[in-house]
This record gives C-alpha cells, structure tokens and sequence, in this order.
C-alpha cells in the first residue's frame, strides 16, 4: 500500500528528520511509535501528502506522489486518504451531520447527506447527528472524526494520537472502531502514539528513535 523510499523532511532550519524505509500492505494495521518529537506526526503528514519531502519520496499504492502535480496530488489524497487529525476540528456552529458534509464539499465529494448518515450508523452513532461539536465528550468527537474520515471509502487510514486526553474505556472504544472499520473496508491502517495501551494492539510496530 506504501513503501517509504529515503524520506527525509526538514521544518526550516532545523535538524533533518530521517524515516526507515518502511512499507506496508493494503489491509495491514500498524503502529507508529516514538517519542515525542521524534516526527510521527510529520510522517503522517507526509503520507497524507499535506507535506511535500525535501529528499526522498512515498509510494503510495504504486503512484510516486512526487511524481504528481500538486492538483493530482491533492484529488489523489481526497480519493484514497483518510485521515484523522488529533483533535477533531468540528465547525462548532454546525451539527455533526452537517460537519460530514462540509467535509464531503471540501473533498470535492458528491454532497450526500444520506452517504453521511450511513457511515454515523455503521459506526453506531446515528444519534449524534443532530448534536453541536459542544454537545459531544471528546471520546464522541473522537468517533466523529473517525467517520469524517471515512466518507471517501479511503484505502489508507491514518490517525495521529487517537488516544490522546481518553480514559481507558473510551480508548479501547476508539480503537475498537477504528481497527474495525478498517477491516472491514479493507483499509491500510497507520496510528502514531506514543500510548502503551494503543501499543499492546497491534503486531506491527514501526519506531522512530528519540532525536539527539
Ligand atoms: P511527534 O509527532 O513524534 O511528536 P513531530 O513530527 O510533531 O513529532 O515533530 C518532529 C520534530 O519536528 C520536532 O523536533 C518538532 O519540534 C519539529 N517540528 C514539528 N513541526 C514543526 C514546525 N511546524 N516547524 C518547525 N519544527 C517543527
Ligand atoms: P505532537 O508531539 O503531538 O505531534 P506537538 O505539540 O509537537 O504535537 O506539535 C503540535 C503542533 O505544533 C503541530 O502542528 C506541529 O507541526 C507544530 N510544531 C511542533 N514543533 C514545532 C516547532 N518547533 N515550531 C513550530 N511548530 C511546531
């Protein structure tokens, strides 16, 4: 699904982050660990095309996204990518309906209020529908996320921290439904942590070193 090919990334001035050469196939779930700092989520970013590398490139399901024009690149990550930011970033003036499909127009997706509503309902959260981003806990914020991210059927979920600021209940809950949904649309799965319980989950780890 993707190969990592002498990716380096370097904010400004600042000291290069250098990532393995990593890869993993459609359908796989893994775990990006690492400490703080140590660039898991500018990996994600980077696989989310939100970042371009200064050397090195990604494969994603056999495209060289490098090799894309910046418009390809982006239909390209709103046809195939999912992703699911730390914090949720709801438009606190619209529902969680009406939050699924700004991000429907804003991926330039058919707008498709009835698309929306069956992925709350696939994921059992139909009845947020109607509820202000202040009405939910940010476990339920969370959930939404999640099927923000799903509206495009994307073939690469990526999640940054799922767990953060979540009790033990709602973390096995978030995880549970993000490992579920991706299985079951066959979707490759990449969630950096740095949370021994979101560890203890997965087989396949990838680890950044602490940066000197
Ligand atoms: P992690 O997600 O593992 O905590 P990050 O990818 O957020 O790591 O950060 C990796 C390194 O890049 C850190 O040293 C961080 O301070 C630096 N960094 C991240 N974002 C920026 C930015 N926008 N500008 C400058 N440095 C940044
Ligand atoms: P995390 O460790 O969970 O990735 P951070 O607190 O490191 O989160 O970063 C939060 C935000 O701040 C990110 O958008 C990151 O890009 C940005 N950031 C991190 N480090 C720096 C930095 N040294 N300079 C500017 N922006 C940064």
């Amino acid at each position: 699904m993707f190969r990592l090919h002498a990716l380096r990334y370097r904010y400004g001035q600042t000291a290069e982050l250098r990532f393995p050469d990593w890869s993993l196939q459609q359908g796989e779930q893994a775990v990006l660990r690492g400490p703080s700092g140590s660039g898991k989520s500018t990996l994600l970013s980077l696989l989310a095309g939100l970042l371009q590398p200064q050397q090195g490139d990604i494969w994603l399901a056999e495209q060289a996204l490098a090799a894309l024009p910046p418009a390809q690149r982006d239909a390209w990550r709103g046809r195939h990518i999912g992703f699911i930011p730390q914090r949720a970033h709801l438009l606190a003036s619209l529902n969680v309906l009406e939050n699924l499909q700004l991000a429907q127009y804003l991926a330039r997706l058919p707008q498709d209020a009835a698309q929306c509503q069956r992925v709350l309902a696939s994921l059992g959260l139909i009845e947020l529908a109607g509820r202000r981003p202040q009405q939910l806990s940010q476990g339920q914020a969370q959930r939404v996320a999640i099927a923000r991210a799903l509206l495009n059927h994307p073939k690469l979920l990526l999640a940054d921290e799922p767990s953060a600021s979540l009790d033990d209940a709602n973390t096995t809950a978030v995880l549970d439904l993000l490992q579920g949904a991706a299985q079951q649309a066959g979707a490759t799965l990449l969630i950096a942590s740095h949370d021994a319980r979101v560890h203890a989950r997965f087989d396949r780890q990838f680890l950044l070193e602490a940066r000197v």
